[in-house]
Order: C-alpha cells, then sequence, then structure tokens
C-alpha cells in the first residue's frame, strides 16, 4: 500500500540489494524512492591514511552504482555528517519518509537516535528494520527479561526461536528502478557521479554483489559438510571466509541461515554455532556499551599490563620468534584476514605471554582486518584476555607451539607465511624444548629468522601473577 510521497533509502552497513529489508519497505509504501549512501565524516577521520576498507569501500559503493546502471536517481553518495547531510536533503526535497537497517553499534545507536529526533520535528516517517542479524539483541532474554551473559544458555534460546520463526528471503526487483528519483541538495555536499575516485585496488573480498553470493554458494556446496573437521586447520579452506561480506552486509544473513536450514542439524549445527557467536558479541555490546572501551569483568581492570613497546611492535610485525604467531601477524598484515584458530592464539599470546593490554591488540586488528566489527572484535579480545563475558578464564594459557603441534601438523601454514622456515624440519619446528634453549642462547632456527621474543614458561608465571595483582588491587 503507497503511503509515502517519497522515501529515501539510507545504506549503510548492508552494501547489497538482494533481501534488502530497508529498500523492501520503501518499495512497498513508497510512489517515488532515493538511494543515498554517506560516507559518514565522523568514521572516516578514525581511518587511517591508505586504509584497505576504505579502498574496498570506494570500489563496492562504485560497483552499487553501476549497478543500477542509467535508472534515474540510482544511488547517491555523499560525503559528510549524516545530521548536517540529512536537514539539507529535507529541505530541498519533498521527502516523508526515510527507511534504514539497524545497526547496534554504540555509534551507530547515538546517531541513528538523533536522526530519528530530527524526522519526528520535521514529521518525516521514520522506520529502522532489523535487517543484518536474525535476532535483535532484545529478542533473544532471559525468562526475567535480563540478557544472557553465558553462551550456551543464549544459543539454545537462540534455536528455540529460529525453529518457530519462519525464514524468508525476497530478491532484489528490476521493475522497482522505476521508482528511483534524483536527490536535490543546496550545499556542497557531493552526490552522484562525481565522488567516487578511483582507488588503490584490493585483491580481495571481491565486490559484486555476485561475488559474495558466489563464495557462499562455493562454501556451501563443497565444504560446508566438512566445516566441523576443518575449521580448525589454518592451512585448509576450511571456513567461509564470509566475514567481509557479512560485516559490509554484501549477503543477507537471512539467505545463509536458510541455505543452512537445508542441511541436517549434524551439518548445519557447527556453522550456524559461529552465526550465533556473532549475535551474542552484537547483543553484549548492546546491552553493556561500556564494554567497549573497559573489561567486561571489572575485576580486570587493574590489572598493571607491562605493555613493553618493543614486544608489542615484535608482535605486531610477525617477529616474535614463535612461528604460529608469526605467520598469522604476516597473514593479517598482508591479506587482511587471519583464520580464527590463529586470531584466538595470538590474542592470547600478545596478553598471555607478552603482558599486553588486550585493547592494544584489539585496537591493531581493528586497523588491519577486513572484517572487522567492534562487538566480534572486542568481544573475542575480551574472550582471549579472560576479562570478557563467558570467557575462557585467565589461567587457560594457549601455548603457542603445542597450538601449531595440534592445529598446523605439517606446518604448511607457518611456512606459507613464514618461508624462512621452509627447509626447518617439521619436528624442530613443534619442539617445544627448542625455544627455551634458543631464548637462552639468542639464536633462531635460521639467520633471517629473529629468536624468541621471550621464556614462555617464565612469561607464563608472571602473567598468573599480573592478574592475581589486578584482582587484589581491585579489592
Ligand atoms: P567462518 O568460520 O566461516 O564463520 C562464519 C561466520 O561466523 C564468520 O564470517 C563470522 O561472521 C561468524 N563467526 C565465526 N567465528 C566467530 C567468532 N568467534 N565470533 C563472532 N563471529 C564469528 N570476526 C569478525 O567478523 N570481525 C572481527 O573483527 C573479528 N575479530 C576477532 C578477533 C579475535 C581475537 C578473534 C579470536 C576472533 C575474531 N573474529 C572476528 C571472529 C572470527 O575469527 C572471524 O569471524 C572468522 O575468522 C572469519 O572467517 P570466516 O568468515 O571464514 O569464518
Amino acid at each position: 500500500m503507497t503511503k509515502f510521497h517519497h522515501g529515501v533509502v539510507w545504506f549503510r552497513r548492508d552494501l547489497r540489494f538482494d533481501d534488502h529489508t530497508a529498500l523492501l519497505w520503501a518499495n512497498s509504501s513508497c510512489r517515488k524512492i532515493s538511494l543515498l549512501f554517506i560516507f559518514d565524516e565522523h568514521i572516516l577521520q578514525r581511518l587511517p591514511s591508505g586504509d584497505r576498507r576504505r579502498a574496498f569501500l570506494d570500489r563496492r559503493i562504485m560497483n552499487m552504482k553501476n549497478r543500477l546502471g542509467q535508472s534515474g536517481g540510482a544511488l547517491h553518495i555523499a560525503t559528510g555528517k549524516p545530521e548536517e547531510i540529512f536537514p539539507d536533503l529535507f529541505r530541498n526535497n519533498r521527502i516523508d519518509a526515510l527507511f534504514f537497517n539497524e545497526d547496534y553499534e554504540p555509534y551507530a545507536r547515538k546517531r541513528d537516535k538523533d536522526i530519528k529526533t530530527l524526522c519526528e520535528q520535521l514529521h518525516i516517517h521514520c522506520e529502522s528494520l532489523k535487517d543484518q542479524v536474525i535476532f535483535h539483541p532484545e529478542e533473544i532474554v532471559k525468562d526475567d527479561q535480563s540478557p544472557y551473559k553465558v553462551f550456551t544458555a543464549y544459543k539454545n534460546k537462540w534455536i528455540a526461536k529460529l525453529e518457530m520463526t519462519k525464514t524468508e528471503t525476497e530478491s532484489f526487483d528490476d521493475a522497482m528502478t522505476k521508482k528511483f528519483t534524483v536527490l536535490k541538495t543546496g550545499r556542497q555536499f557531493i552526490l552522484q557521479e562525481q565522488f567516487v575516485k578511483p582507488v588503490e585496488s584490493v585483491a580481495w573480498p571481491a565486490v559484486a554483489e555476485n561475488d559474495a553470493l558466489k563464495e557462499w554458494k562455493r562454501f556451501y556446496d563443497h565444504h560446508i559438510f566438512e566445516y566441523d573437521q576443518c575449521r580448525n586447520i589454518p592451512s585448509t579452506e576450511g571456513t567461509s571466509r564470509l566475514s567481509p561480506y557479512l560485516r559490509f552486509g554484501m549477503v543477507s544473513i537471512r539467505r545463509i541461515v536458510a541455505d543452512l536450514l537445508r542441511q541436517p542439524p549434524s551439518v548445519r549445527m557447527p556453522f550456524l554455532n559461529e552465526l550465533i557467536w556473532r549475535e551474542f558479541f552484537m547483543m553484549i555490546l548492546y546491552h553493556y556499551p561500556y564494554a567497549e572501551s573497559a573489561c567486561f569483568k571489572s575485576e580486570y581492570d587493574a590489572i598493571p599490563w607491562g605493555n613493553r613497546d618493543e614486544w608489542f611492535m615484535r608482535w605486531c610485525e610477525g617477529r616474535t620468534g614463535y612461528p604460529i604467531v608469526d605467520a598469522g601477524l604476516r597473514q593479517l598484515n598482508e591479506t587482511g584476514w587471519m583464520h580464527n584458530r590463529v586470531r584466538m592464539i595470538t590474542a592470547s599470546f600478545v596478553v598471555k605471554h607478552l603482558h599486553v593490554d588486550w585493547r592494544r591488540g584489539e585496537r591493531y586488528f581493528a586497523e588491519k582486518l577486513m572484517d572487522y566489527e567492534l562487538s566480534s572484535n572486542n568481544g573475542n579480545w575480551q574472550w582471549a584476555a579472560g576479562t570478557g563475558v563467558d570467557a575462557a578464564p585467565y589461567f587457560r594459557i594457549f601455548h603457542p607451539v603445542e597450538q601449531a603441534k595440534k592445529f598446523d601438523p605439517d606446518a604448511a601454514y607457518i611456512r606459507r607465511w613464514v618461508p624462512e622456515l621452509k627447509e626447518v624440519p617439521v619436528k624442530l619446528i613443534h619442539q617445544r624444548k627448542m625455544y627455551t634453549r634458543f631464548y637462552a642462547e639468542g639464536k633462531s632456527f635460521h639467520s633471517g629468522y629473529p629468536a624468541p621474543v621471550a621464556d614462555l614458561d617464565e612469561e607464563r608465571r608472571v602473567c598468573l601473577a599480573l592478574y592475581k595483582t589486578g584482582k587484589n588491587l581491585r579489592r
């Protein structure tokens, strides 16, 4: 039913046309539609120059624009502050409705609240819709309406609710483009062609909407069956590599879950479990926004972190002398992605063996990851540091050599990213006592590869003492 004269669909972290909730709602209720993407200056100013994600975003936006081709109005691109752009657009066009998909991060919630208030003042209908998750953070709560803090209990409720929910999807209909309308602007916000500038190319992730779905189909058709066995082995293509596509909303989460539901529980559950972790961490940050910068468990706020710059730099550069850690950081620095098992190993290492405040590691990942997502990054870092909700206990300390032996038994991953070790026998790479000896002698396997940065048995003792001191200081 057409209720509105001219609706605007504001794209943010939902960069697709397929099964796009806000777009579908606008289509069903507006006579004319304009599509808008804003390069938000509040976000841009936090990105380092030459940022990979920015380059990806430029290309993705250009691709969306081209996909719509010549249809009038197509995708409008503006640069500036949303709180300045919308008043201008509202003044210069007869807009009576605004639609966007919900974003649960603290900054986004504040921004959206302000825009909603502006719409209310101007009597413009403003509709925010659930799109990037299956369940809104307030939909999965305990019987007494309080948020869950234990993943398994949250997951059980999530699955029970999914069984009672119909997962429907809807494709983009090209006929919709007939409604697309040009926006006028009174100020210097650059709309349309001029903005998108040529940028350095990014090899991965691919930028076309079809590419994201193709990637998912490839994984779904060929690898979903072995996900449970392979997902911890970083040398294999055992995981979906969907994370940047989910981050930027290039695939619909409902499409993925609808596909998974066609598989028996034994096949779908291991993968679904990871998608539930994603929503669990979003839910945690939504209900406990203080965790963005503080320990979720405040008893750890007083840990006297060592924070030795030299050790931290060696970790960032992949030169710690512990091969699996170095392989992970080098993969991250080179590609913008790191395998989940290795993210866990490297995070544990820098916090528990090098005594670096988890927030510094978190920030480094935030700068480098193509799939950077505040809630997942923060939640997983706090999990690894033992400071988070339902986290690994602080005294559980991964030994990087033991982890490598278990998850990279033939050292294929290590050798791929640390080529200096190509000729070193696997048995030696996985021999724990070699590292103690090398550390004592200031040596390594190879002249081009650094000696171990620290002795792990010693640093393990230091870590336990630091966590205890921190806890005692809080008392
Ligand atoms: P798959 O194994 O194919 O999983 C499918 C999807 O499930 C992922 O794309 C992701 O959306 C979700 N998922 C998987 N594992 C997790 C998890 N542990 N927590 C939350 N969601 C998960 N993931 C991010 O998307 N952004 C981040 O910034 C991020 N930072 C991390 C930091 C640390 C220290 C650790 C240990 C993990 C982090 N993760 C993050 C989670 C996980 O490592 C990635 O989601 C995963 O490696 C992405 O690869 P994939 O798509 O092939 O995963």
